[in-house]
């Protein structure tokens, strides 16, 4: 039986990256191990993930870390731990800040490429808007890195970053897209700012910046400019023979997969194709569809790069503290057109009003 989470819940939920429609999906499609693996990773989204975040001890953690008293802000903190396949976190140290990459096994990949984009999201928010970590306050990057066995999923639990493996069959590890680390962590952030609750419109806006900002992180990252990216959430993430380009599409919602094993990626582009009360928190990870794709539009007209442009402006809307905890759709896009017409200017404001039209939030 699932019942409606409490208004306040779902804020103090660790966020993951596979949306629990993919995982029934699978759990009623696919064999064997992967069913299985599915199945187990469904009951943790649905009951453990359904819990505020605890420590061994018990306590309820803390929102956020502490912060090193040494912290020099601009200087990214990383640890990144070792799971051992097991689920108890954070597991055993693997990597700390500034020691040289691990070399001679293959585990050591999910290891070095947790640190290298964990230092590349704090890099972004750094050098793009002056954000320092998540917090803006150095919050220290915490990492596990092959959590369980063949765990498909990752996801921030209000304190850390954990990655699963994936099943080797249809998920490949989660350190492997820099957009999906950077969407976690951007969670994060927008925690930080105590926005945007993860229920209904106000949480699919939420998804929709971890998608944004994930997006940008690696645009960021390859210097890429908006013509030039693919517009793909978690690109390289499907293995080899499934049918399929990443989670989600910016470009086009609902054309990144369409797989026997997976089903078919059900995100609509515009309102006509919202959905409402269904699971999933409301269809958080469906409806972000919508503002995902405003936002690909808005950057697509304004040209060159994201992070200069439209992504400014989204920045300024998320940390903008009239943004209310339970914005809608409608709301966001008025604050985005504010908000670029003191930045960008009058004709690039209307640039933007144009995508959220196209979309038909406005
Ligand atoms: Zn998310």
């Amino acid at each position: 039986m699932t019942t409606h989470p409490a208004p306040d819940s779902p804020a103090r939920r660790p966020q993951s990256i596979i949306p629990p429609y993919m995982l029934e999906h699978i759990s009623e499609h696919a064999d064997g191990p992967v069913r299985d693996s599915a199945k187990k990773t469904l009951e943790h989204v649905r009951t453990a993930m359904a819990m505020p975040a605890k420590t061994e001890e018990g306590a309820i953690r803390p929102l956020l870390a502490v912060v090193p008293p040494a912290h020099v802000p601009g200087v990214v903190q990383r640890t990144i731990y070792d799971a051992r396949h097991l689920g108890t976190l954070p597991g055993k140290l693997a990597r700390r800040e500034g020691q040289a990459a691990p070399t001679g096994s293959s585990s050591y990949k999910a290891t070095n490429e947790a640190y290298d984009y964990l230092g590349a999201t704090y890099d972004f928010y750094w050098k793009v808007f002056q954000r320092d970590s998540l917090d803006n306050k150095g919050l220290a990057l915490t990492a596990s890195v092959h959590y369980e066995e063949n765990y498909p999923n990752a996801y921030w639990d209000g304190k850390q970053m954990v990655f699963g493996d994936g099943d080797g069959k249809l998920f490949n590890r989660f350190t492997y897209a820099i957009d999906i680390v950077a969407h976690e962590l951007t969670h994060g952030v927008t925690e930080s700012q105590n926005a945007l609750l993860y229920i209904e419109q106000s949480g699919a806006l939420n998804e929709s910046m971890s998608d944004v900002f994930g997006a940008m992180v690696k645009q960021y990252h390859l210097q890429q400019s908006v013509d030039k990216a693919d517009w793909i959430v978690g690109a390289g993430l499907l293995y080899k023979g499934i049918n399929g380009k990443g989670l989600r599409s910016m470009a086009a919602p609902g054309t990144a997969y369409d797989d026997p094993q997976l089903g078919k990626d059900p995100q609509p582009a515009t309102m006509a194709g919202f959905v409402s009360a269904r699971p999933d928190n409301g269809g958080v990870h469906v409806n972000s569809g919508i503002p995902n794709h405003a936002f690909y539009l808005a950057a697509l007209a304004l040209g060159g790069r994201s992070w200069e442009t439209a992504g400014k402006v989204w920045y300024q809307t998320l940390c903008d503290p009239s943004l209310s905890r339970t914005a809608n759709f409608d709301e966001f896009a008025q604050l985005t057109i504010q908000h670029a017409k003191s930045t960008l200017g009058a004709n690039q404001a209307g640039l933007i009003e144009t995508a959220w039209k196209t979309v038909e939030v406005l």
